[in-house]
């Protein structure tokens, strides 16, 4: 089983590892055909505006669309969650828009640069190191939204299907669970 990386901007080798590590193969995805050779997608983090404006320029805003509704899995961390996002707060577009979730970018105020904490994650049975990295988090969630973790009461980690976001990075720690949960919604998808 392939799991890409969309490789266009941010941490894709630390994803790879985690990958690789839950067990399946993962691969660098920089053009859109790439897609068809993958069975899950993990959009990493970075800064979402860059990584959307690519996307734009290369094709992969239709292309994932697709991809999703084909009902192939895609994980998006961070700025990754910020690119699957219905709408972003304070601006007037978003992204791929697949994802019933309102997103505020860089939200954890005091905290805002990076901060570590262990987080309990529905359907994870210890508790997770999570690192957050100028972090968004998630408000007004449609009714298919399933809340996995939540932070000082703010939503953190969420799945609404196929989809799985996270606003903290766990390809930069060695815990791959949250990688093999994703791995594990890919077998399912396949099954
Ligand atoms: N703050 C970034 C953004 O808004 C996301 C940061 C990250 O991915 N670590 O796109």
């Amino acid at each position: 089983m392939k799991v890409g990386i969309l490789a266009l901007q941010g941490a894709v080798t630390e994803h790879i590892r985690s990958i690789e590590l839950a067990g399946a193969k993962g691969v660098a995805v920089k053009r859109i055909e790439e897609l068809d050779d993958i069975q899950g997608l993990i959009i990493p983090g970075g800064e979402s505006t860059t990584i959307g404006k690519l996307m734009r320029k290369y094709g992969f805003i239709e292309a994932i669309r697709k991809f999703s509704a084909a009902g192939k899995p895609i994980f998006g961390t961070c700025a990754g969650l910020i690119v699957l996002a219905a709408r972003i707060e304070g601006q007037d577009e978003a992204h791929l828009e697949l994802m019933d979730m309102t997103v505020v970018r860089n939200a954890f105020g005091r905290q805002r640069e990076s901060f570590e904490t262990d987080l309990d994650i529905k359907g994870i049975d210890e508790r997770v190191r999570a690192v957050f990295i100028r972090a968004p988090l998630i408000r007004d969630v449609g009714h298919q939204v399933e809340i996995l973790a939540t932070h000082q009461d703010e939503i953190v980690t969420a799945r609404q299907g196929n989809l799985l976001v996270s606003s903290f990075h766990p390809e930069l720690t060695d815990d791959y669970r949250l990688h093999q949960f994703f791995v594990n919604m890919v077998e399912d998808s396949q099954a």
